[in-house]
This record gives C-alpha cells, sequence and structure tokens, in this order.
C-alpha cells in the first residue's frame, strides 16, 4: 500500500547540523524518560528493527486520544504516519493548514557510508513548546503503557517482551541511533526546530533551524545517526525490507531510495 522504491540515491549531507544556528537550550528529561532510555540503551533486546515501524507506522492512538481531547497536547500524534493523518484530519475544518501545497508522505534516505538515516514526513509538525511535551515527557499511549507494565511486572527479564508487545514510541530510535536529529515545522509557527538528543545523556537541546537547505515547508525530519554495530540499517535494502514489513497499515505513500547502479 503506498509503497514506491525510486530508482536515486543520493547521500544525504552528513553530521553538521550546527553551524550558524542561534545558541541550543539544554532541557532536562522527565525521569521517567530517563528511566526508558537507559532501558533502552542497556537493554539486550534482540529486535531492533521495530524503531522504524515505531516511527512511521501509526498506532492509532494519536487520531484517538486527539479525539477524546487529551494532550500531549492538542496536537498529539504519534509518528510520520500519525503525523500526516492529524494533519489531514485538522485540515477539513482549518484548510490552511495545507497552505504550503507539498503532498502528504513519507521519505526514506539512508547513507550507508557515514551511518545515517533520515525519515521525513509531511506532515502536522511540532512547534518548539511540542517538542519540549512531546519528546522530553511520556506521552500517554504506548510508551506510558509499557512503562506500568514494567512497573506491575517488576522483572527485568521480561523488559525484551514489553518492549516488543507495547512499543517504546519515538524512544526506539535510541535502540539503533547514538544520537537523533529531530527538525520540525508546525503549519501554525513561522519557525523550524531542531531537538538534538544523544544514548546515555539525561538532557536534550532545541534551538532553531537557521540553515536554508534545511528549512522544510511543514513537518519532521528525523536523523537518526546509527550505532557503530547498527550501521546496517542505513542499507537501502535492508530499510525497504523493513518498510514492506511494517508499512501494511499506512496510508500515505513511503519513498526509499536505491543505489545508483
Ligand atoms: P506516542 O506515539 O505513543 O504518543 P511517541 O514517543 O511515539 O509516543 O511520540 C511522542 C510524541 O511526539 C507524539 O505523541 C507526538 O506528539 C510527537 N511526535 C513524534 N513524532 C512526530 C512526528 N513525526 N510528527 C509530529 N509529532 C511527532
Ligand atoms: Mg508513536
Amino acid at each position: 500500500n503506498g509503497l514506491f522504491f525510486g530508482s536515486r540515491y543520493e547521500s544525504t549531507a552528513a553530521a553538521s547540523d550546527s553551524s550558524a544556528t542561534p545558541p541550543a537550550e539544554t532541557y532536562e528529561y522527565q525521569a521517567e524518560v530517563s528511566r526508558l532510555m537507559d532501558l533502552i540503551v542497556n537493554s539486550l533486546y534482540s529486535n531492533k528493527e521495530v524503531f522504524l515501524r515505531e516511527i512511521i507506522r501509526t498506532s492509532g492512538a494519536a487520531l484517538h486520544s486527539l479525539l477524546a481531547g487529551q494532550a500531549c497536547l492538542i496536537w498529539h500524534a504519534g509518528n510520520a504516519s500519525d503525523a500526516l493523518d492529524k494533519l489531514r484530519f485538522l485540515s477539513v475544518t482549518e484548510p490552511e493548514l495545507l497552505k504550503d501545497a507539498v503532498d502528504l508522505d513519507i521519505r526514506i534516505q539512508t547513507d550507508k557510508d557515514n551511518g545515517i538515516v533520515t525519515i521525513t514526513d509531511t506532515g502536522i509538525g511540532m512547534t518548539r513548546q511540542e517538542l519540549v511535551d512531546c519528546l522530553g515527557t511520556i506521552a500517554q499511549s504506548g510508551t506510558a503503557k509499557f512503562l506500568k507494565a514494567l512497573k506491575d511486572s517488576k522483572n527485568s527479564a521480561s523488559d525484551n517482551n514489553l518492549i516488543g508487545q507495547f512499543g517504546v514510541g519515538f524512544y526506539s530510535a535510541f535502540l539503533v541511533s547514538d544520537r537523533v536529529v529531530v527538525s520540525t515545522k508546525s503549519p501554525k509557527s513561522d519557525k523550524q526546530y531542531i531537538w538534538e538528543g544523544e544514548a546515555n545523556a539525561s538532557s536534550y537541546t532545541i534551538r532553531e533551524e537557521t540553515d536554508p537547505e534545511k528549512i522544510i515547508p511543514r513537518g519532521t525530519r528525523l536523523t537518526l545517526y546509527l550505532k557503530r554495530d547498527d550501521k546496517g540499517y542505513a542499507h537501502p535494502e535492508r530499510v525497504q525490507k523493513l518498510v514492506k514489513n511494517y508499512s501494511q497499515f499506512v496510508s500515505f505513500p513511503i519513498y526509499t531510495w536505491q543505489e545508483k547502479g
């Protein structure tokens, strides 16, 4: 459903997100998030590839909690697919949200030489406040359920099982990444912001995106700097295989790139 394999492979620019940006502000993670990140980073979890599922595929939770009026926050969206669903849903009553007439889709690029995977959606994006509220605290859906189950079970031997069962949402990016950079633009904001976090860190930073080449009209771009042992996920064939597995219920096109032959 909506799967497309392009025939070109263009390497995305590597590790230079900083240069001329205003100073970054540092924020501490909520205690539960730190606990969760520790668990992820130190976990023996063998099914790391779920990270891509969490990032692209909707759990249905986002739209559901939006309708139930729950928060993280009014703009609660799960991942790329949730973000697109929500944009489509909200644009029925707020058509101006679509003013930047970009297609609703998800693009996954790989840079295998540098071990980088980039996932870009043209969904609802996040404002600066939403970045703080959503990626630094525990949102209520899958991740919260996971932590509750973990508390109830009091059995660390079942951690791996629990991660598989509930998913750990955005933070699953740290199953395979040393560093995660989220550059995001809400159609409600005229500014684009960069969230940046590292595995094993107790804080993250937010700064404004000022590089004109990286400004996007709307949506979210996640850049995963893969761990040394996980750089295999930056191979286009590997990503395509995972996308095939995990894109079943995604109703937006997912584009991946292939290396030039
Ligand atoms: P959940 O999907 O269970 O809410 P996640 O950890 O996956 O938890 O995501 C936390 C929050 O971050 C989401 O609820 C959403 O508000 C925000 N978010 C994550 N990825 C995106 C994205 N691609 N676009 C917009 N918002 C996002
Ligand atoms: Mg999610």
